[in-house]
């Protein structure tokens, strides 16, 4: 099994086009009332955690989308091993091996 790289770009290209394309709503003017206040808070929190998620996404699609460029896509960021094609066809963005990132995982808790 091997990895269609034109197709991992494409698909990449597009998630990214769609992300940027994405607008996100501003949020309602606030309105005297305490509790439209608080929902307006609200809002505005979930439209900046969104904002900041998109980010995110973006800078892995481009980090992934410059390792393709670089001819490193598929290559393990921490061992240098080559990731299981099974592993980046369910994961497309993964820069990590398996045993690198379940590692990882492992610190992290
Ligand atoms: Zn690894």
């Amino acid at each position: 099994m091997s990895i269609d790289l034109p197709a991992v770009r494409r698909k990449l290209e597009e998630e990214r086009a769609q992300l940027l394309s994405r607008s996100i709503p501003p949020p309602e003017p606030a309105r005297g009332d305490e509790a439209d206040l608080a929902a307006t808070a609200q809002a505005k929190e979930q439209s900046q955690w969104l904002a900041n998620d998109q980010k995110q996404r973006l800078a892995e699609i481009d980090k992934v989308l410059a390792r393709i460029a670089a001819g490193k896509y598929g290559i393990c960021d921490s061992c240098g091993k080559p990731i299981a094609p099974e592993r980046l066809e369910a994961m497309p963005i993964a820069t990590l091996c398996i045993s690198c990132q379940s590692k990882l995982e492992k610190k992290r808790k």
